[in-house]
Parts: structure tokens; sequence; C-alpha cells
């Protein structure tokens, strides 16, 4: 038992944090569908959620909309649904792990002995990434993804400036930032990524007929977006990987390597 149950009022009901995916509702997982499905109230981010994750809700559930409400107005709608209902469900985009203001809600609701769980979403970063067909890791290309993006109101801490990060030539899917595109670009370049390195800007992954997906280079990317008319809801994606799908030769992963052997496969060749 978490030690916060013990102090929940009487009769009170669990705040689900629910990941909504990136758009497709039918990118929801079963579980966060289940909730919604019981939910006596939900409360969604209108600017960044689809509202056709809520066409699961009951009759008679609770719809907000967050959208308009600041931290403190969220917190108490949450806490006051949970005084009423069982399953209380707040809609996070993605997965709420990730730029979510998770813990500035979280930390409200312990205080007021309210239970509460998260259930995971699927990322913009695996949905952008499904969308254009690539693979964040490549044998001998890159084995690491950072998750990032870059500084605009929010401060970066030290150490986490774009430069720094890109110094690794891993896969780079860089959030929050299709408006700051110069700035991705100037941190490339500092890193010494070459003007031709590829990149890719996924609009509204997943998103049914709103989906847009952008391929370009160091160079080309931001005239491009702008040309597509691409401010907002865009993933930003800088990989040594990317458009492998084309390449002649790959080096193959060793599980599936015929001359390689492990636990539940000997070496045929
Ligand atoms: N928790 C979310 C991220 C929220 S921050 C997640 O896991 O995806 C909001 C940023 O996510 C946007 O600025 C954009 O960079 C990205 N994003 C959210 N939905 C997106 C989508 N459908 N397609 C592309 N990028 C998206």
């Amino acid at each position: 038992m978490a030690a916060h149950d013990s102090a929940a009022p009487a009769g009170c009901g669990t705040v689900w944090f629910v990941g909504a995916g990136p758009g497709d509702p039918e990118l929801l997982t079963v579980k966060g569908r289940d909730l919604i499905a019981r939910a006596g109230a939900i409360l969604f981010a209108g600017s960044l959620v689809n509202v056709a994750a809520t066409r699961w809700a009951p009759p008679g559930c609770v719809v907000a909309d967050s959208k308009d409400m600041t931290l403190e107005q969220m917190a108490a709608w949450l806490i006051e649904q949970a005084g009423r209902c069982e399953t209380v469900v707040r809609l996070q985009t993605g997965d709420p792990a990730l730029y979510g203001a998770l813990i500035e809600l979280v930390q409200p609701l312990d205080a007021a002995g309210v239970p509460l769980q998260v259930v995971p979403g699927v990322s913009s970063a695996m949905a952008s990434a499904a969308a254009a067909v690539e693979s964040f890791t490549l044998p001998e290309v890159t084995q690491t993804t950072i998750f990032t993006r870059v500084e605009g109101r929010t401060p970066m801490p030290a150490g986490e400036d774009l430069a720094a990060l890109a110094a690794h030539r891993s896969t780079l899917c860089i959030f929050l930032s299709i408006t700051l595109l110069h700035r991705v670009e100037a941190g490339l370049r500092a890193a010494g990524w070459p003007e031709d390195a590829p990149m890719l800007v996924v609009h509204k992954a997943s998103w049914p007929g709103e989906e847009q997906i952008v391929r370009g280079t160091l160079a080309t990317i931001k005239q491009q977006c702008r040309d597509a008319g691409i401010v907002s809801q865009a993933m930003v994606i800088a990989s040594p990987t990317l458009g492998a799908r084309h390449w002649p030769e790959l080096t193959r992963s060793k599980l599936y390597d015929p001359a390689f052997t492990h636990r539940f496969r000997k070496a045929s060749a």
C-alpha cells in the first residue's frame, strides 16, 4: 500500500493520469481505454489531446477541457471529482512522463491524500518514427536516443544545450521546438553536424488525415517547414539513422544474424 493511500479521505476515488497517445485514439492503451470507459470524470488537455479519445466515456461522465485552467484549478478540479466518483481520468498527450507537468499535479493530490496512478502512453516521438518508418537505433550507427528540446521560455539546465547533446552523434528527438528551428540548426552546427545531415519533421503524427512528414537536411529543413506551414505540434528528429530503409548496406542486428549463437538459437552458418 502506498504511503499516501492511508491519508485518502473516506470514499475517495483514484485519479488516473493516462497517456492518451499521440493523437490517433486507437493508439490509447487498452488499459487507458478501459479507464475512460468507466470514468466518472475526465480532464483532458484540449490544446493537445485529440478529443476523440473521450469517445469511450460513459453517459453522464463529466468531461472538462483544461486548456484555460491554471495548475491550481486543475488540481482543485481533480480533487473535487475524486470526492464524487471512483475513477477520475487526467488525459495527457503522448506519455505522461515527458513534458507533461505530471509532478506539479501529483504533489497537490498527494497533499490532499488523493490516491493516484499513472498509465503510460505512446509518445509522439515513437509515433513520429512509426509514421516515417524510421528506427532510432541501428547497429554500429547509434545505440542511443536523446529526448530533448531547445531553450524557449523554459530555460535549459547546465550541460543540456543542444550543441553538447548533439556531440554524441546519437538520435535526437527534439520536442517543443518547431518554432525554434534556428536554435536547433545552430546547436547541430556547433556540434559539427554537416549541412547534408538528414532531418525529419513530423507534424501531428498519427492524427487521422492531419499528419505531415517533411524530410530534409540541416541546410533545408527550416525553409521546408516554413513552406509547409508547420508551426505547432511537430517532432523534430536529427539522426544518423534517418533514411536507412533505402541504404544498400546495413550492419545486421546480432540477434538475427545466422552466424550468431544466443540463448534461443544456435548459429547456422
Ligand atoms: N508527453 C508528450 C509530449 C508533450 S510536449 C509525448 O510524450 O509525446 C508537446 C510536444 O510534443 C509538441 O511540441 C511536439 O513537439 C510533440 N508532439 C505532441 N504530439 C505530437 C504529434 N502528434 N506529432 C508530433 N509531435 C507531437
